[in-house]
């Protein structure tokens, strides 16, 4: 099963600030970039396009095992409305998840900032 490569993106590049620095990051590519120019000055990734990085690797990970999920139950009408159902209320209980901890963590607050990047 090689079908898994029409997943990829085409072309994603997404600017994230994290502490006033804003990190450039090419999917495609994966070039990563800061204005705080630790790579550049010292050879080392800083905290800012390290958690670009961590965030893009999360979402790689859930497509390869999401698009894993799909293929499975396309193979019928009643698997994919299981899906279906399951997809319901696993946003249902992400948009509780959110509601719950809204304001309070900041992280949740960057990664949000960064996915609306990417929808663009
Ligand atoms: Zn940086």
């Amino acid at each position: 099963m090689r079908s898994s490569g029409k997943f990829k993106l085409n072309s994603k590049v997404s600017n994230s600030t994290f502490n006033k620095f804003v990190v450039t990051y090419d999917a495609v590519s994966r070039d990563v970039k800061c204005h705080c120019l630790l790579f550049e000055s010292r050879g080392i990734l800083c905290r800012h396009s390290l958690r670009v990085l961590s965030f893009d690797k999360r979402f790689d990970d859930l497509v390869f095992w999401s698009h894993n999920i799909c293929e499975f139950a396309s193979k019928s009408e009643e698997l994919t409305g299981i899906l279906h159902r399951a997809f319901d209320k696993v946003m249902v209980e992400m948009e509780e998840y959110q509601e719950r901890s809204k304001g309070k963590s900041l992280l949740t607050h960057e990664e949000a900032t960064l996915s609306n990047v990417n929808d663009l």
